[in-house]
């Protein structure tokens, strides 16, 4: 067949399109498929937003062993008895019903070469891209005494839902005058400001119902954020109650006796009746085991969150080691909607705008008493970077710090449902 000029124009265009088309392995109905690992702040987010907008072009399963996942954030405030646990739980329902297909089960393999992901049931799944949320672990040996076998006589309360309860149930056990320790953890960790929300919430819980009963801080940080803000909430109304013993007091010589129930801090050694130990954290082990980290965290390309070691793969929220943003829901939201538009403009080929993420953390130090730091961000070639922050003052007064809290009433409503559906 000889080709006239318009036939071979048209033939060029096409075969054009073709090699700029992504490189994509079709699924049995021809869809592109996606596996999101981790049903948490990221993944569930990333999922949503990835089956909602390609208006089902994309074919999304979320792989996340638990039916309920209880968030961390807001965790203090039951500790501290402003919330129900309930109030935390979150299903997966909406989310099936929005088009993602949800596998309650455990992510046990990746194998990037052949681009698909092994599942504790043995399922083998193929993916065009996968994405990675799956929260923290900690780091084996952190605090000498202490491994997950010891996690019920001294609870993280890290990851939220039992553990929480536990501590809970723990604090409010506690002898008349005893002692409840917290044995902090180094950076970076999931939610600065979460241990000393949780300081605040743990001494106004005992104010209430043990009111001689003291706190002790070992902490193997010289300074830790919102620090000004925490230390005027634990003067003015918890006096005397926290002590904080952060290096320069041994904080970062700590070992604990989980039998005994004997915490070591530089060689003296304290009785305590509840030891609340948060150990040193690293991403979520699947990342380990996809080989997408570089040390404890899988490094990533701030304007897409793909993975800097494999350019299939996507690494969200606490998991990831992006630059400025602070390990938190309200970041690993944020950076699952960028990468959410990043893998349906390399599936589907639609229009991706520049990456710009916010974050706010609230916390609460006592009744109606909130206060917040946050920042805005922009992706640059080497890092997800600080643009412009803010946070509470010190000395604000009450009608402030209830507006602040209800603020994070209402941002906590409003992030659940972004993320659940
Ligand atoms: C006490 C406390 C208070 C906090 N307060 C706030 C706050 O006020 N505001 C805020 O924004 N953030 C807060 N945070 C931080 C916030 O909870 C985390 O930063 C956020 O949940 C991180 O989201 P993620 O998607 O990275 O991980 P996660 O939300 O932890 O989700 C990870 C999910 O992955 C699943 N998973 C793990 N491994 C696998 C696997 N192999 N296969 C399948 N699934 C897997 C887990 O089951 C889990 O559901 C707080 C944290 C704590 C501990």
């Amino acid at each position: 067949m000889t080709l006239n000029r318009r036939a071979f124009i048209g033939t060029g265009a096409a075969a054009a399109a073709v090699l700029s088309a992504p490189h994509v392995r079709a699924a049995s109905d021809g869809k592109p498929r996606v596996i999101v690992i981790g049903g948490g702040a990221g993944g569930a987010t990333a999922a949503r937003y990835i089956a909602k907008d390609s208006n089902t072009e994309i074919d999304v399963t979320l792989i996340e062993p638990t039916r309920m996942y209880y968030t961390c954030f807001f965790s203090n405030l039951y500790i501290g008895g402003f919330r129900e646990i309930s109030s935390l739980g979150h299903s997966y329902g909406a989310l099936a019903k929005q088009g993602v297909n949800v596998v309650h089960d455990w992510a046990v393999g990746v194998d990037r070469a052949a681009r698909t992901v092994t599942l504790a049931g043995g399922a083998v799944l193929p993916y065009d891209r996968l994405v990675l949320s799956p929260g923290i672990d900690f780091v084996d040996g952190a605090v000498p005494g202490w491994d997950v076998s010891a996690q019920n006589k001294m609870p993280h309360a890290y990851k939220a839902g039992s553990q929480s309860e536990l501590l809970k149930a723990q604090v409010e056990a506690m002898p008349e005058g005893g002692t409840f320790c917290m044995v902090a953890p180094p950076n970076p960790y999931r939610c600065p400001p979460g241990p000393y929300e949780r300081v605040s919430m743990v001494a106004h819980r005992l104010k209430e119902i043990n009111p001689t009963a003291k706190i002790l801080v070992a902490d193997p940080k010289p300074k830790f954020s919102k620090e000004g803000l925490f230390r005027e909430a634990w003067d003015t109304h918890y006096a005397g109650m926290v002590e904080w013993l952060g290096p320069d007091f041994g904080g970062d010589k700590v070992s604990v006796n989980a039998d005994d129930m004997t915490v070591d801090i530089d060689g003296e050694v304290v009785h305590v009746d509840v030891c609340n130990v948060i150990p040193a954290q690293k991403a979520g082990r699947i990342c380990e085991l996809a080989g997408v980290n570089e040390g404890n965290w899988a490094p990533v390309d701030g304007h897409t969150m793909q993975s800097r070691v494999d350019e299939n793969v996507h690494v969200l929220g606490d998991s990831s080691n992006q630059g400025d943003m602070p390990k938190s829901g309200f970041s690993a939201n944020s950076q699952a909607k960028v990468c959410a538009m990043a893998v349906r403009g390399a599936l589907t080929g639609s229009k991706v705008f520049p990456a710009k993420f916010s974050n706010t953390c609230w916390s609460l130090l006592g009744s109606e008493n909130g206060v917040k730091v946050g920042a805005t961000y922009e992706a640059m070639d080497d890092k997800i970077a600080e643009v412009e922050g803010f946070i509470s003052a010190v000395g604000e007064d009450a009608a402030m710090r209830k507006a602040t809290y209800e603020e994070s009433l209402g941002w906590y409503e409003g992030i659940t449902s972004d993320i659940f559906g």
